[in-house]
This record gives C-alpha cells, structure tokens and sequence, in this order.
C-alpha cells in the first residue's frame, strides 16, 4: 500500500508471570496504526521464542473494540480536567475531614512498575496513609511472607534455567500446563532431554499437567504442611539431612523438627487421604536427588495457611541444603505479569517500599527524606478483604480502583458490592469500557492499554523486562503513571510528581533501592541508576539485584550461604498443621477448588472477545467425578444450583457439569474467569467467605464449602 510501512517492536506479554519476550510487528498507515502479527522473542531469557496459545493471539485481542475512550463522571462523558479535580478534590476533602486512612487505592498487577511506583509514592509519602493493596494479594502474597520469615526478604532463590538443571522437579499447586504454559512448555523439553529428571505432582486434582508426570499425589485439600511437615521427619530418620549446611547456615531447626515427629509416614497417609506408598516414592525421590526444585503457586498460597504451606515447603530445602545450588530451590511463581515489580516498590499495604518496612522507623525516615514528601506512612495498611470492610463500615470514604475488577475476582462478591454502593466515591481507571466494577464506579478513567504503555515488569524469576508502547493511546486514554501524577498535582502535591516519562520514574526506583543499601537489602538497582533514555528504551531483560558487584544481574540467590536476616541465617519455622477455615458441613458438604482454564484471562475482559481463546473451553462448568454425579443424579451438562454460607437467593450461582474423574469425592471445581457481565450466575465470588490467611491476608479461593442442587 502506498505510504505504509511495518514498524518492528520488541515488548513483554501482559498475561502471566513467566514474563515471555513478544516480537511485534505494526503496520503505519497515515495517522492509523495497527498490529499485524506477534512472536516470541527467540532472545528472551524467559521464553526463547515461544509463545503460549493466550500470547500469540494478542494481535486478535488487542483491539480498539470495548476500549474506555473519554473520561466519565456519574455516567457522563467529561474533560480530563474535570474528572481530575472531581477525584482530586474529593481525596483532599475527605483527608482534611476524616484523615488520611478515610480513602484508599486498590491497584493491581497488570500496571506496570512505574504505575505502581507512583501510586505507592501518592499513598504511602504524600497522603500518608498504607491504603494501597493489590489485586497480587490474591495472588502470591502467602509466597512473600513465607519468603520473608524464611529468608529475612522477599527474595525468589532461582532461576528459570533451574527447572531445566533439577533432578527433581515438584509442582505442588500448580497446573502450569495451563497457567504458565511456556514454562511447561520447558520443563516437559528438559524431561524429554535428560530422561532421569523426576516430575511430581501434589495437586488435589488429576490435572493436564499431571500427565506429564512420574508421581501424581491427590493430597486432600489444605493437607500441605503435614506432607511436608512428614518430609523433613522422614529424612530426619533415614539420616538425609545436610547437617552441615543446617549448621552452617540456619537457626530453628529443633523446633522444626520437634513440630514435625508425629508426622510418620501413616499419620501423613490418614491425613492427606492418599496411599502411603504415594507418599513413601515421593520421600525417597526429594531424598535420593542431588537437586530440587519445588515449584508452588495458588494451591499453595491462597489459603488461610498459605504462609504456613510456603514456609513447609521452604523447611525441607533448607533441611538438605537444596538451595543456592543449580536445580535447587523453593521457587513461588506469580500469576500477574508484574505482580513481582508491584511489591518491589512496594504495592502492597504491608510494605513501604523497594523491599524496606513499614515497621522500621529508618526505612521510614530513609523513604520520607529520599522523597521529599511531606509525611510518611506511620503504621501498615489494610489488606484488600479488610479494605474493603472498611469501605462496608464507612471508615473508608473513598476508593480508586486501577486495573483491576475485583467485583469478579474478590471473595464474597455481595459484600464487595455492598461496600462500592456504600462509598462516597469509587473511582476506576481501566482501559476498557464495562466491566462489573466500572459498573459501580462514579468516576471512571480511560487508561491506555498494553501495546501504548511504556515501563518495566518484573517476572517470576526476578528478571526485569521492557514493556515498550508501540501503538499511540486509544481514544483520550492517559498512562496510569501520569492519570496518577495529575490527581497528585492537583491534590496539592506538585513537587514529587513532575515526571516526563516513565524512564524519569525508573531511575528513582533504582535509586531508592540504592540508598543505604551496602547489600542489607536484596532487591539493588543501583547498577541501573542514570540510564539515559535510550539506554532504559533498550534495557535487556536483566535479573535483580544489579550492582556494581553484579553489573549483569544474578541467576541464583543465597549461593553463598547467607540471608538477609539479622544473623544472617534462614529461618526454619516450626508449624502446626491445620485444615481450611472453611470447613464443610451437613448443610454445605462439598468442596469448591477454583483457578484458571487454558486459554482465558483474570475476568476476561481482554480475552473474552476472542473466538479462538474462547473455542478451548467456550463456558463456565462446575467439574465433579461420576461418584458425585450419581449421588447429585446428575449427567454432563445437567444444571446445577450451587450455594455457600454466604451466597444469598439473589447470588446463587448455576453452572452446568463437567465430568471430571480427576476430581477427588465430593471436591468440585469451577473456572474463575465468568462474570455476570458475560455469564449470569456463573461468578463463583458469590460462593467464598472472607477466610484469609491471618499472616499474608491472602483469601482462601481454593476451598469454599457448598452445596449443590439439580436445577
Ligand atoms: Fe504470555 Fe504467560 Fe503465555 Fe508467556 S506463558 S505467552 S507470558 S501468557
């Protein structure tokens, strides 16, 4: 065509944590742009190439199509101006009237590092309050806790070359073949090259990714820590503990042990529910291998003792040694793209920021000088289910949502409702037009979408990507870092929100991870600080920290022995199991588990529209076995009513039944991704209680107790 031209792009998938490298290629054609084509980008670190079915239809799915185009306030078209003065002035009214914890943001791990970095400065520095959660907390919150009682810090051990490099490989929690797909993808080519490699499977569902594997153990749901708890007892006894590296480089290991004696390999049998021997070739394949890798995700974290699963986990590493090596390592993967960046700045209400606490008055003092701001946060804030109490009970007046629908994905979608219709003022920036918490919002703001947003995004393995814009915003769409900036200056707050571009905010990042560091703190980028604005547009893939001592990143943390932690040795934790808080009873007898389908997004806003994601599993569906389908007198397709303690006759959820002999008796389990905006009746937030692990705050999203009817 004459006068158009193809514009190259190299940028990071927006879907999932293993943060896959994309090839882009736009056409330019007068004043209109468009994506043609993706692909992997074959020098990614994280994917060498490959792409996911959800990452190579991203050309399909990003389309202007349900884009939010204008700025609207009470269901009006308005000038950005407007809308920035109607939120602006509403904070800065109620700060003055209630206090600073009378409003709060609720962010999510789709924004980019930069986004979050100034979202955290806002709340955190200038409105001085620690009402800034995140959608990541129903995602790896579990993980960080058990990661920082453990390690002294948030810091994830390994690498993905690690899965590749590893004897023994244990998915506990995880249906990666369908939620990380690429790193699956990976792992299934290490087995097939290096045969002797061991897969593992503890998951309470036989799932796609068990039939890759060695050993499939179906434990009953919430049983994790007895397992493991039974792991260090039983290499205890058979003499395979690495005394010298628990003597070297850890503390707490009599109580641990002590905690772990009655765990015999029966006791763990009757308690998990699954054949002894199971669990005996388990005991002796983590105990036989020179190297491990315990891979965990949602199983492990979104539980009421989910700190309690990780750190178990993390126990039977440090009790062999089977850490800071090749292959080895407890190794937590992220669901979000950049669920990891958002708590390295410091996106979660438990953090101030770039891994320092809210709880150290010299972090604070440190913060509050390096910003320049007026206040510093003095106490942590509420975690997204207290949060939102508090919107219930009036404490908060107003909220500002980012990227996030957490009408869909937050338990107890009734409450959730109920707090938005309370609160004085939601504010929602997306960059798409309806979604139920849109539906709830006062004020709603377009932001601009994954191919014109320019920033960095941490993955699973700690590796810091580009995210690079290459398509110009949709509509009057604004980046959320200056959406954010202009309610900051607006608010009153003009000195510490003047930036150009994102590259502006990067280099304050890495230069508050900087500040009196001296290697007391994991996360350094000082290596990165005074990169020039080509230097940041082309930044590698590059894996924190980086300093002067390691200009090019590190694989592998704790190769040396020591841990953050004031004597800088990890910590065992000695821990009791117990079972989910919500516990079945004779009016609610079955189990509902929840997570993803292959092929969908979070609430499916963006991959909703697509006919080809949406072919793989075209609807909602309520999976149980035949056992359970006889005694319900149910078949395939049947309908079925399912109902909780805290689902009304208003929220009952219906969905029709998938045979799934890979369910356990009387364990059900149903997608997460159906809104009442693209299925009624089918958002299973109606049917989970508030239970939430009293350490991580993360929600209990794998163990609801139902009921369930015939239609
Ligand atoms: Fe995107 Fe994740 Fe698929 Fe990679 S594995 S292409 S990051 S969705």
């Amino acid at each position: 065509v004459q006068g158009a031209c193809s514009k190259l792009s190299t940028t990071t998938c927006p879907y999932c944590g293993v943060g896959c490298g994309v090839d882009v290629t736009s056409n330019v054609e007068g004043d209109s742009e468009q994506l043609v084509s993706v692909q992997g980008t074959a020098s990614h670190p994280a994917n060498f190439g490959r792409l996911c079915v959800k990452g190579s239809k991203l050309a399909e799915t990003n389309v202007k199509q349900g884009r939010l185009m204008t700025p609207m306030v009470d269901g009006q078209r308005a000038q950005w101006d407007a809308a920035i003065s109607t939120v602006a002035n509403k904070f800065a009214s109620l700060i003055e009237e209630h206090g600073p914890d009378s409003v709060a943001f609720y962010v999510s791990g789709q924004l980019l590092t930069e986004d979050y970095y100034v979202a955290n400065k806002l709340m955190k520095g200038y409105i001085g309050s620690g009402n800034i959660d995140t959608n990541s907390r129903l995602c790896m919150s579990s993980a960080v806790a058990a990661y920082k009682r453990a390690f002294g810090a948030d810091t994830v051990p390994c690498s993905y070359e690690d899965l590749e490099l590893t004897e023994l490989l244990v998915l506990v929690g995880s249906n990666a073949a369908w939620t990380h797909p690429v790193l699956f993808q990976r792992i299934e080519r290490a087995k097939k090259l290096n045969p002797n490699m061991r897969l593992v499977f503890i998951d309470p569902r036989r799932t796609a990714s068990c039939e890759a594997g060695d050993l499939h153990l179906p434990i009953k749901p919430g049983t994790d820590v007895a397992l493991f708890n039974g792991l260090v007892h039983y290499l205890e006894q058979n003499k395979h503990l690495n005394t010298d590296y628990i003597a070297a480089f850890t503390e707490g290991f009599d109580d641990t042990i002590t905690a772990c004696e009655s765990w015999t390999l029966s006791a763990v049998a009757e308690y998990c529910d699954v054949n002894q021997s199971l669990i005996e070739q388990f005991y002796q394949l983590f105990a036989g291998s020179e190297s491990a890798i315990s891979f965990y995700s949602m199983g492990v974290n979104q539980s009421s003792s989910g700190v309690d699963k990780a750190n178990a986990i993390i126990n039977c590493h440090l009790a062999t040694g089977k850490i800071g090596r090749e292959g080895c390592g407890p190794f937590s993967i992220t669901g979000q793209p950049n669920a990891m960046g958002g708590r390295e700045v410091g996106g979660l209400a438990n953090m101030l920021a770039c891994h320092m606490d809210i709880g150290n008055a010299q972090h604070r003092a440190l913060v509050k000088s390096y910003w320049q701001s007026p206040t510093i946060v003095p106490d942590i804030g509420l975690k997204a289910v207290d949060m939102f109490d508090a919107i219930e009970q009036g404490k908060i007046k107003a909220i500002w949502v980012m990227a996030t629908n957490p009408m869909v994905s937050m338990p107890n979608r009734h409450k959730i409702k109920a707090a938005l219709n309370k609160c004085e003022m939601v504010v929602v920036s997306d960059c798409v037009a309806n979604n139920d918490t849109i539906a709830m919002a006062d004020v709603v703001l377009p932001a601009t979408g994954w191919s014109e947003k320019n920033g960095t995004v941490t993955n699973s393995e700690r590796r810091i990507s580009r995210q690079r814009g290459f398509l110009p915003p949709t509509g009057e769409a604004r980046h959320d870092w200056q959406i954010i900036c202009d309610v900051a200056k607006k608010m009153g707050f003009s000195n510490g929100f003047n930036y150009a571009n994102p590259s502006e905010i990067f280099d304050e990042y890495c230069g508050l991870t900087a500040e009196q560091n001296n290697g007391s703190r994991d996360l350094d980028l000082s290596g990165l600080c005074g990169l020039t604005q080509k230097q940041y547009d082309n930044l590698a893939p590059i894996q924190w920290p980086v300093n002067k001592a390691n200009p090019d990143g590190v694989k592998r943390m704790f190769t040396d022995g020591r841990f953050f932690t004031a004597s800088q040795k990890a910590q065992f934790i000695a821990i009791e199991a117990k079972g989910p808080e919500q516990a079945t009873t004779t009016e609610f007898p079955f189990v509902l588990n929840s997570g993803r389908v292959r092929d969908q997004w979070h609430t499916m806003t963006r991959t909703g529209t697509s006919a080809d994601l949406t072919s793989h599993v075209a609807h909602a569906s309520v999976a149980l076995n035949n056992v359970d389908a006889s005694k319900l007198q149910v078949k395939e397709g049947d309908l079925l009513a399912l109902s909780s303690q805290v689902s009304t006759s208003l929220s009952q959820v219906i969905l029709p039944v998938k045979i799934d002999d890979g369910q356990r008796n009387g364990e059900f389990f149903a997608p997460i991704h159906w809104s009442e905006q693209n299925h009624a009746a089918a958002n299973i937030s109606h049917l989970y209680t508030d239970a939430n692990d009293s350490i991580s705050g993360q929600p209990e999203l794998k163990h609801a107790a139902i009921n369930a009817l015939k239609v």
